[in-house]
């Protein structure tokens, strides 16, 4: 098979390397991908927004599944349009992708579906969502409706905080995303994610995975790693999660036109009451897919071209029971400015551990060919071990072994799941 992968970052790394192992493949081309994806595949210089250059280029390689990565050509179509090409997609077409698209859009599909989630209220002017504020009160959580690249979001401990929100969304700080807002309460518990395939109003359920949401250590800053199982779930939460991802597939068949078809990530908190649905995302989480990836034993590009071609039912995927750990490296300033075009040094050395894969985030080739940073984060060093005491000390031995100035990293990642 032939296989194209629309996206740039490490978890496009991820799906294309999962793919790759695939007996099944005889080419795999990544658009526009990255000095990662470049040593497993061929990249396109593709504008993945353009669904007429993405089919062109599929016809003319004789592309058999296409693979839609990040959100926004979901949102913007592409995957309806190469649907209707006769190429078989990976990725919801654009009704399923408002359920990323649009907070307001998705509140109002887990309220009319029974799915658990906080309470919340949409407001279409500032005075409206001022009031609300004041009749509600803090702590109280303020969302830009539309995507605002993961910034939309303020968890506001007081009034002052949650005003200021407000005002930023309809000042236009998100653009178009924040003339709607979402206002909800403020939920309280660990946060899990569990992303499940989803075909024909069906889903399947992968293991979950937990992201660290800051880059400093003690959760300070914006997210740097990510672990898979997450050991506070227990079998009866998990089978709670299962239930939620099932009606909400089964949700899709009745709401959109071609059902929902591809992968639909549950962001959960595990409050005392159960599970409840923060958001849901319309395609693989990044950096969840990096550590989900490496424990899935089923062949990945079966599985992608079954869910994308109606065949759920028949899908039956292995797991490894070791446990994965995700430390992302990331550039000096990083989530501020930094500096790009740092050479990047021991990845090989790194990838002799037995155990660990580096997948590329954001990475490139400069002209004299030596592998350069080429954004915030860079690298994702991702170590599978037994236990999670020896995954953490195999991924941080895999970092030590890679330079580039101003590499920076956590310390802390997965230390929670050695305390539950
Ligand atoms: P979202 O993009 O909606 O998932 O929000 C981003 C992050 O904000 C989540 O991962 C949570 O850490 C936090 N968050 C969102 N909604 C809530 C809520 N209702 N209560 C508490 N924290 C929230």
């Amino acid at each position: 098979m032939n296989v194209l992968v629309l996206g740039s970052g490490g978890r496009e790394h991820a799906l294309a390397w999962a793919i790759a192992k695939s007996p099944r493949l005889d080419s795999l081309f990544v658009a526009p991908g990255n000095g990662g994806t470049a040593t497993i595949a061929k990249n396109v210089p593709l504008d993945m927004n353009d669904a007429d250059a993405v089919i062109g280029f599929a016809r003319s390689e004789n592309i058999d599944l296409v693979v839609i990565g990040p959100e926004a050509p979901l949102v913007a179509g592409v995957a309806d349009a190469i649907r209707a090409a006769g190429i078989a997609v990976f990725g919801p077409g654009a009704q399923g992708a408002r359920l990323e698209g649009s907070k307001s859009f998705s509140k109002e599909f887990m309220l009319a579906h029974g799915l658990p989630t906080a309470r919340y209220k949409k407001c279409t002017s500032q005075d409206e969502a001022m009031d609300y504020l004041h009749e509600v009160g803090a702590p109280i959580v303020v969302k830009a409706d539309g995507l605002a690249a993961g910034k939309g979001v303020v968890v506001a401990e007081d009034m002052e905080e949650a005003e200021e929100a407000v005002r930023d969304c309809f000042a236009g700080d998100f653009g178009e995303a924040g003339s709607v807002v979402v206002i909800e309460e403020m939920l309280e518990g660990p946060e899990c994610s569990m992303l499940a395939f989803l075909s024909e109003g069906k889903a399947l359920a992968m293991p979950c995975a937990q992201d660290h949401k800051r880059a400093f250590d003690g959760d300070l800053g914006p997210n740097t790693g990510v672990y898979s199982p997450v050991p506070c779930v227990t079998s009866e939460l998990e089978a709670a999660m299962q239930e939620i991802m099932q009606n909400a597939a089964a949700a899709t068949a009745k709401e959109f036109d071609d059902a929902y078809t591809g992968v639909l990530y549950g962001g959960f908190m595990l409050t005392a009451e159960g599970p409840k649905l923060l958001e849901f995302n319309a395609r693989f989480g990044d950096p969840e897919t990096q550590v989900i990836m490496p424990r899935l034993e089923s062949d990945a590009l079966e599985a992608f071209y079954m869910v994308a071609t109606g065949k759920l039912d028949a899908l039956d995927l292995r797991w490894t029971d070791q446990v994965a750990v995700c430390v992302v490296l990331a550039s000096d300033g990083y989530p501020g400015s930094y500096e790009k075009g740092k050479v990047i040094l021991g990845i090989e050395e790194a990838e002799e551990l037995d155990g660990v894969t580096v997948f590329h985030a954001g990475t490139a080739f400069n002209q004299d060919d030596e592998l350069v940073t080429n954004g915030g984060r860079v690298l994702n060093v991702v170590a599978l071990a037994d236990t999670f005491e020896d995954a953490r000390e195999l991924a941080y031995e895999a970092c030590d072994k890679i330079n580039f100035e101003g590499k920076q990293y956590r310390h802390d990642i997965a230390l929670r799941a050695l305390e539950a």
